[in-house]
């Protein structure tokens, strides 16, 4: 029996809305597997937290979140943080830092009933998550800016070989794994020649212990025009933290918008399931969010879970979840920002029913 402890932390503006129709989802996957169980801890971050407890992140849901195999992170507000205040810190990427969750995977496919220019995009960002441009010099907080006087401002960019050769083995790994066996190393090399060029030779090293995998390389800015001319050519994209950030809200755009665009944060002992978009406060409490990324996000949580685990059933999990997301799609179930009519939840609850309803045995679902 595959059980897993999960740590769910809600975050800001439209997170508790879509977290929790993710754990409606989840709870619906493991209600119909029998060898799989979910213990969901919540745990505070965010604005919330920091009314509460005093902190974005406290320490104490660091402590819980060491104890859990995985996590489901909603989206958090950037706010003007108090200069190097740990009590108000960017809890989305001191996560990252803290549980050296270097790799950000962020998937971008068309989805059946999402009208777009394009009919069969199917790739995956792969993006450094702990250096670049937002490398930052207290580790835990602050960012990599330096204020010599009050009219300069340097900005530090970090780029490491250990980094750089870690972040390509996953990309790799990943690309030798899928149909299309194709990796392109995205940089700017031609104007960053020591950080880029050492991103690029190191990724270049590690793909000779690959040779079924095609690779190629693009400046980020010539890559951002391919992207939009000829999506559906590529498959793996290896890029540094700050392209990959930029580009994955463009592919997101590609395939109907940030609410169906997931990402996985993954590191070599722990993983947190986000999606790629931000808290969005303008849309937040209508209940009207689309909460696909986030579900997709966890989706992918349960792909690594299995293969981390040996276990076939959160493999199993996760596919019924993407089923249920394309058929409720096709359905013509959507929310606004993909011109439909349905809730959040009304969403969410169409595809609880599609999990329930196509998989036996059927034991019941609470919601609660
Ligand atoms: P955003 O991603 O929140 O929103 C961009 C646009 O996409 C908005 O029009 C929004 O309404 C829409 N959108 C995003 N997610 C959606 C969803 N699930 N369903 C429907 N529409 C959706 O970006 P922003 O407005 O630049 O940032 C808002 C806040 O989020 C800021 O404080 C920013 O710092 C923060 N942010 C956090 C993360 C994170 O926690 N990973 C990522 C990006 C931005």
């Amino acid at each position: 029996m595959g059980k897993y402890v999960l740590g769910v932390m809600k975050g800001d503006g439209i997170g508790p809305e879509i977290v929790t129709e993710t754990v409606k989802v989840i709870k619906a996957v493991e209600s119909v597997f029998d060898n799989l169980k979910f213990e969901l801890i919540e745990l505070p971050v965010g604005l919330h937290a920091y009314e509460t407890f005093g902190s974005t992140l406290p320490e104490e849901t660091v402590k819980q979140l060491k104890q859990c195999d995985a996590g489901i992170l909603g989206p958090l507000t950037t706010h003007s943080y108090e200069k190097d205040n740990p009590n108000t810190v960017n809890a989305s990427g001191s996560l990252r830092k803290r549980f050296d969750l270097y790799a950000n995977i962020r998937p971008a496919r068309t989805f059946p009933g999402v009208q777009t220019k394009y009919s069969d995009i199917d790739l995956v960002i792969v993006r450094e998550n702990t250096e670049g441009m937002y490398a930052d010099r207290n580790l835990y907080y602050g960012n990599g800016e330096f204020m010599p006087d009050p009219d300069t401002v340097l900005s530090m960019r970090v780029v490491t070989r250990k980094g750089s050769e870690r972040i390509s083995r996953v990309g790799l790994e990943l690309a030798n794994a899928r149909k299309k066996k194709y990796a392109s190393l995205v940089h700017k090399m031609n104007v960053l020649d020591k950080g880029c060029g050492l991103f690029v030779n190191s990724a270049k090293q590690i793909a000779e212990t690959y040779p079924k995998v095609k690779i190629d390389d693009y400046h980020v800015d010539a890559f951002a025009l391919h992207l939009v001319q000829r999506p559906e050519d590529f498959d793996v994209i290896i890029t540094t933290n700050m392209f990959g950030d930029i580009l994955s809200d463009l592919t997101a755009g590609l395939v109907g918008g940030l609410g169906l665009a997931p990402g996985l944060n993954l590191g070599d002992n722990f993983m947190l399931a986000q999606a790629t978009h931000g808290s969005a406060p303008t849309i937040a409490d209508q209940g009207i969010a689309n909460p696909s990324a986030e579900i997709l996000s966890a989706k992918m949580m349960l792909e690594w879970l299995s293969i981390r685990n040996d276990d076939e059933t959160p493999l199993k999990a996760a596919q019924l979840i993407e089923n249920a997301v394309d058929h409720v799609l096709a359905k013509g179930i959507k929310t606004p920002d993909l011109n439909g009519k349905a809730s959040t939840s009304q969403f969410g609850d169409a595809l609880v029913e599609y999990i329930i309803g196509k998989s036996v045995p059927i034991k019941g679902v609470s919601y609660s």
